[in-house]
């Protein structure tokens, strides 16, 4: 069931603003890649959990400190959403969600679907990546 959110809505989203720990990110992003963290062992750490405060350096399960970015397959499945709609009334909604990639880890991201579609816990996404503002570009979930 989708949440309606008429204020406030884009602190939902993670902030589209480039540091040195996120640079690699926004790098391979603006080549259509997705990276996500993955530990020496393994294991995947959201994207959207990146930080360059607090422990989130370290992997979740193991705490190891040694986390590399690895490009992720792109796939992923819709986990839950909400509905952007704009703050004057006018222009389009938008939905935004959040989803679980191929590889465990999930994120909050855009989706980019068509307005008649219905949405549903489980549907399959390809990642897609869409310019902001800012000029950093950033993943945008469509169907598969
Ligand atoms: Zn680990």
């Amino acid at each position: 069931m989708p949440i309606h959110v008429t204020e406030g809505a884009t602190v939902l989203l993670p902030a589209v603003q480039r540091d040195d720990f996120s640079a690699p990110f926004f790098d391979a992003a603006a080549q259509g890649i997705l990276l996500v963290r993955r530990c020496e062992n393994g294991h995947f750490l959201a994207p959207s959990s990146g930080s360059s405060h607090g422990n989130s350096l370290r992997c979740h399960e193991c705490q190891s400190g040694r986390v590399d970015w690895h490009p992720a397959s792109g796939m992923a499945t819709l986990v839950s959403w909400i509905v952007l709609h704009p703050r004057d009334g006018g222009g389009e909604t938008r939905r935004a969600g959040l989803v679980e990639l191929e590889e465990g880890p999930w994120m909050y991201a855009l989706l980019d679907v068509p307005s008649d579609l219905e949405l549903r816990v489980g549907l399959a996404l390809r990642v897609g990546f869409v310019p902001t503002d800012g000029g950093e570009t950033i993943p945008s979930f469509g169907p598969a």
